[in-house]
Protein backbone atom coordinates (compact mmCIF):
# COMPACT_ATOMS: atom_id res chain seq x y z
CA UNK A 1 0.00 0.00 0.00
CA UNK A 2 0.73 3.73 -0.61
CA UNK A 3 0.18 6.62 1.49
CA UNK A 4 0.86 10.18 0.41
CA UNK A 5 0.49 13.05 2.63
CA UNK A 6 -0.14 16.17 1.08
CA UNK A 7 1.12 18.92 3.65
CA UNK A 8 2.91 22.57 4.64
CA UNK A 9 5.07 20.48 7.47
CA UNK A 10 6.29 17.73 5.95
CA UNK A 11 8.96 17.47 8.51
CA UNK A 12 6.57 17.14 11.77
CA UNK A 13 6.13 13.70 9.95
CA UNK A 14 9.56 12.30 9.98
CA UNK A 15 10.50 10.42 13.86
CA UNK A 16 6.96 8.49 14.10
CA UNK A 17 7.00 7.58 10.27
CA UNK A 18 10.66 5.85 10.48
CA UNK A 19 10.62 4.58 13.94
CA UNK A 20 8.83 1.13 15.12
CA UNK A 21 6.03 -0.68 13.66
CA UNK A 22 5.52 1.96 10.80
CA UNK A 23 9.19 2.03 10.11
CA UNK A 24 9.67 -1.17 9.63
CA UNK A 25 6.88 -1.44 7.54
CA UNK A 26 8.33 0.65 5.23
CA UNK A 27 11.88 -0.82 5.30
CA UNK A 28 10.46 -4.48 4.30
CA UNK A 29 8.41 -2.77 1.79
CA UNK A 30 4.71 -3.48 2.80
CA UNK A 31 3.62 0.18 3.24
CA UNK A 32 5.61 2.92 0.94
CA UNK A 33 4.80 6.47 2.73
CA UNK A 34 5.59 9.70 1.22
CA UNK A 35 4.73 13.94 2.67
CA UNK A 36 4.71 16.16 0.01
CA UNK A 37 4.98 19.90 0.48
CA UNK A 38 1.90 22.04 -0.96
CA UNK A 39 4.53 25.21 -1.17
CA UNK A 40 6.60 23.29 -3.73
CA UNK A 41 3.26 23.92 -6.59
CA UNK A 42 3.19 27.36 -5.77
CA UNK A 43 3.18 29.81 -8.85
CA UNK A 44 3.93 32.77 -7.30
CA UNK A 45 7.73 33.76 -6.31
CA UNK A 46 6.53 34.47 -2.80
CA UNK A 47 5.41 30.66 -2.10
CA UNK A 48 2.34 31.81 -0.89
CA UNK A 49 -0.12 29.41 0.16
CA UNK A 50 -2.76 31.26 1.82
CA UNK A 51 -5.37 34.33 1.75
CA UNK A 52 -7.70 36.01 3.28
CA UNK A 53 -11.01 34.63 3.78
CA UNK A 54 -13.96 36.27 1.34
CA UNK A 55 -16.70 37.21 3.58
CA UNK A 56 -14.19 38.23 6.38
CA UNK A 57 -13.40 36.76 9.68
CA UNK A 58 -10.45 35.57 11.71
CA UNK A 59 -7.15 33.60 10.15
CA UNK A 60 -6.41 32.79 6.81
CA UNK A 61 -7.44 29.99 4.31
CA UNK A 62 -5.38 27.61 2.28
CA UNK A 63 -5.63 28.25 -1.71
CA UNK A 64 -6.97 26.26 -4.15
CA UNK A 65 -4.23 25.58 -6.45
CA UNK A 66 -1.07 24.93 -4.89
CA UNK A 67 -2.95 22.62 -3.33
CA UNK A 68 -4.66 20.77 -6.50
CA UNK A 69 -1.31 20.61 -8.27
CA UNK A 70 -0.16 19.18 -5.36
CA UNK A 71 -2.83 16.46 -5.80
CA UNK A 72 -2.84 16.24 -9.26
CA UNK A 73 1.01 15.60 -9.51
CA UNK A 74 0.68 12.35 -7.34
CA UNK A 75 -2.29 11.16 -9.11
CA UNK A 76 -0.84 11.41 -12.32
CA UNK A 77 2.32 9.34 -10.25
CA UNK A 78 0.19 6.71 -9.44
CA UNK A 79 -1.86 7.04 -12.99
CA UNK A 80 -5.14 8.17 -12.17
CA UNK A 81 -7.56 9.42 -9.23
CA UNK A 82 -6.47 8.37 -5.63
CA UNK A 83 -8.84 7.70 -3.14
CA UNK A 84 -8.33 11.40 -1.11
CA UNK A 85 -8.91 11.88 2.89
CA UNK A 86 -9.42 15.60 3.92
CA UNK A 87 -8.36 15.75 7.38
CA UNK A 88 -10.81 17.89 9.29
CA UNK A 89 -12.71 18.27 12.48
CA UNK A 90 -15.63 18.47 10.12
CA UNK A 91 -15.15 14.70 8.88
CA UNK A 92 -17.15 12.00 10.39
CA UNK A 93 -15.08 10.27 13.18
CA UNK A 94 -12.73 7.60 12.40
CA UNK A 95 -12.97 4.11 13.75
CA UNK A 96 -11.31 0.56 13.25
CA UNK A 97 -13.42 -0.35 10.57
CA UNK A 98 -12.24 2.83 8.75
CA UNK A 99 -9.36 1.29 9.59
CA UNK A 100 -10.03 -2.02 7.75
CA UNK A 101 -12.09 -0.40 4.87
CA UNK A 102 -8.75 2.41 4.01
CA UNK A 103 -6.00 -0.78 4.19
CA UNK A 104 -7.28 -2.35 1.49
CA UNK A 105 -7.32 0.61 -1.16
CA UNK A 106 -3.44 0.15 -2.85
CA UNK A 107 -2.80 4.02 -2.57
CA UNK A 108 -4.10 6.65 -0.31
CA UNK A 109 -4.13 10.41 -0.19
CA UNK A 110 -3.96 12.26 3.20
CA UNK A 111 -4.93 16.04 2.70
CA UNK A 112 -3.54 18.34 5.83
CA UNK A 113 -5.20 21.33 6.53
CA UNK A 114 -3.64 24.03 8.01
CA UNK A 115 -4.78 27.99 9.29
CA UNK A 116 -8.28 28.19 9.43
CA UNK A 117 -9.18 25.29 6.52
CA UNK A 118 -8.95 24.80 3.01
CA UNK A 119 -10.51 26.95 -0.02
CA UNK A 120 -13.86 24.89 -0.35
CA UNK A 121 -13.93 24.31 -4.14
CA UNK A 122 -10.48 22.50 -4.18
CA UNK A 123 -12.22 19.97 -1.92
CA UNK A 124 -15.19 19.67 -4.12
CA UNK A 125 -12.51 18.70 -6.56
CA UNK A 126 -10.15 16.33 -4.62
CA UNK A 127 -11.56 14.98 -1.67
CA UNK A 128 -13.30 11.21 -1.22
CA UNK A 129 -13.40 11.42 2.06
CA UNK A 130 -14.07 13.85 5.15
CA UNK A 131 -12.44 12.28 8.66
CA UNK A 132 -12.10 13.37 11.73
CA UNK A 133 -10.13 12.24 14.51
CA UNK A 134 -12.32 13.18 17.50
CA UNK A 135 -14.20 16.14 18.27
CA UNK A 136 -11.80 18.75 19.15
CA UNK A 137 -9.82 21.45 17.10
CA UNK A 138 -5.96 20.84 16.28
CA UNK A 139 -3.68 23.50 15.05
CA UNK A 140 -2.77 20.97 11.51
CA UNK A 141 -3.61 17.65 9.80
CA UNK A 142 -0.33 16.39 10.74
CA UNK A 143 -1.40 14.28 14.03
CA UNK A 144 -4.73 13.57 13.02
CA UNK A 145 -2.85 11.72 9.66
CA UNK A 146 -0.39 10.38 11.75
CA UNK A 147 -3.06 8.29 13.78
CA UNK A 148 -4.90 7.40 10.72
CA UNK A 149 -1.83 5.98 8.66
CA UNK A 150 -0.65 4.12 12.23
CA UNK A 151 -4.11 2.19 12.14
CA UNK A 152 -4.69 1.95 8.70
CA UNK A 153 -1.04 0.31 8.79
CA UNK A 154 -1.98 -2.27 11.24
CA UNK A 155 -3.98 -4.27 8.88
CA UNK A 156 -2.15 -4.40 6.10
CA UNK A 157 -1.46 -8.24 5.31
CA UNK A 158 2.93 -8.60 6.77
CA UNK A 159 3.27 -5.55 9.15
CA UNK A 160 2.39 -6.89 12.20
CA UNK A 161 3.78 -10.32 13.12
CA UNK A 162 1.57 -13.15 14.68
CA UNK A 163 2.28 -12.36 17.95
CA UNK A 164 1.10 -8.09 17.42
CA UNK A 165 -1.64 -9.66 15.38
CA UNK A 166 -4.83 -7.04 15.78
CA UNK A 167 -7.07 -9.55 15.80
CA UNK A 168 -7.19 -10.18 19.54
CA UNK A 169 -6.93 -5.97 20.11
CA UNK A 170 -9.78 -3.64 21.72
CA UNK A 171 -12.71 -2.86 19.11
CA UNK A 172 -12.20 -6.58 17.12
CA UNK A 173 -15.85 -8.20 17.73
CA UNK A 174 -16.84 -5.13 19.13
CA UNK A 175 -15.56 -5.48 22.56
CA UNK A 176 -12.89 -3.85 24.13
CA UNK A 177 -9.71 -5.55 25.44
CA UNK A 178 -9.51 -7.93 28.72
CA UNK A 179 -6.71 -7.14 31.05
CA UNK A 180 -3.78 -8.04 30.46
CA UNK A 181 -0.81 -9.43 33.03
CA UNK A 182 2.81 -10.20 32.83
CA UNK A 183 5.43 -11.19 35.43
CA UNK A 184 6.11 -10.97 38.58
CA UNK A 185 3.13 -13.47 40.08
CA UNK A 186 2.58 -10.36 42.51
CA UNK A 187 3.30 -6.74 42.67
CA UNK A 188 1.87 -4.43 45.56
CA UNK A 189 0.18 -7.82 46.87
CA UNK A 190 -2.16 -7.77 44.05
CA UNK A 191 -1.90 -11.28 42.47
CA UNK A 192 -2.30 -12.42 38.70
CA UNK A 193 -5.65 -13.99 38.11
CA UNK A 194 -5.41 -18.01 38.90
CA UNK A 195 -7.20 -18.79 35.66
CA UNK A 196 -4.16 -17.32 33.90
CA UNK A 197 -1.73 -19.33 35.43
CA UNK A 198 -3.77 -22.56 35.50
CA UNK A 199 -2.60 -23.37 31.73
CA UNK A 200 -6.15 -24.19 31.00
CA UNK A 201 -6.39 -22.66 27.29
CA UNK A 202 -9.93 -23.05 26.97
CA UNK A 203 -10.74 -21.22 30.85
CA UNK A 204 -8.72 -18.49 29.89
CA UNK A 205 -10.05 -18.11 26.56
CA UNK A 206 -13.68 -17.82 28.56
CA UNK A 207 -12.30 -15.72 31.27
CA UNK A 208 -11.21 -13.48 28.29
CA UNK A 209 -14.19 -12.94 26.52
CA UNK A 210 -15.82 -12.82 29.48
CA UNK A 211 -13.70 -9.67 30.96
CA UNK A 212 -14.06 -8.05 27.53
CA UNK A 213 -17.86 -8.55 28.30
CA UNK A 214 -17.86 -6.75 31.47
CA UNK A 215 -15.06 -3.78 30.45
CA UNK A 216 -17.32 -2.81 27.36
CA UNK A 217 -20.35 -2.78 29.36
CA UNK A 218 -18.68 -0.49 32.28
CA UNK A 219 -16.58 2.04 29.67
CA UNK A 220 -18.08 1.59 26.69
CA UNK A 221 -22.09 0.78 26.77
N1 LIG B 1 -11.59 26.21 11.15
C1 LIG B 1 -11.63 24.79 11.16
C2 LIG B 1 -12.93 24.33 11.80
O1 LIG B 1 -13.46 25.03 12.65
O2 LIG B 1 -13.40 23.22 11.45
C3 LIG B 1 -10.47 24.21 11.96
C4 LIG B 1 -9.17 24.33 11.25
S1 LIG B 1 -7.85 23.58 12.15
C5 LIG B 1 -7.22 24.94 13.07
C6 LIG B 1 -6.60 23.34 10.93
C7 LIG B 1 -6.55 21.95 10.32
O3 LIG B 1 -6.28 21.00 11.32
C8 LIG B 1 -7.81 21.47 9.63
O4 LIG B 1 -7.92 21.97 8.32
C9 LIG B 1 -7.62 19.96 9.67
O5 LIG B 1 -6.85 19.50 8.58
C10 LIG B 1 -6.83 19.75 10.96
N2 LIG B 1 -7.64 19.27 12.09
C11 LIG B 1 -7.91 19.94 13.21
N3 LIG B 1 -8.64 19.23 14.07
C12 LIG B 1 -8.85 18.03 13.49
C13 LIG B 1 -9.54 16.84 13.87
N4 LIG B 1 -10.19 16.75 15.03
N5 LIG B 1 -9.53 15.79 13.02
C14 LIG B 1 -8.89 15.87 11.82
N6 LIG B 1 -8.23 16.98 11.40
C15 LIG B 1 -8.20 18.05 12.21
Amino acid sequence: MRIDILTLFPDTLGDVLSESILGRAQERGYISIEAHQIRDYTANKQNQVDDYPYGGGRGAIMQADPLYRCWEAVCDEAGGAVHTVYLSPCGHTFKQADAIRLSKLDNLILVCGHYEGIDERVLEEVVTDYVSIGDYVLTGGELPALVMMDAISRFVPGVLNNEESAEFDSFHDNLLEYPQYSRPEEWHGKKVPEVLLSGHHANVDKWRREQSIIRTAKWRP
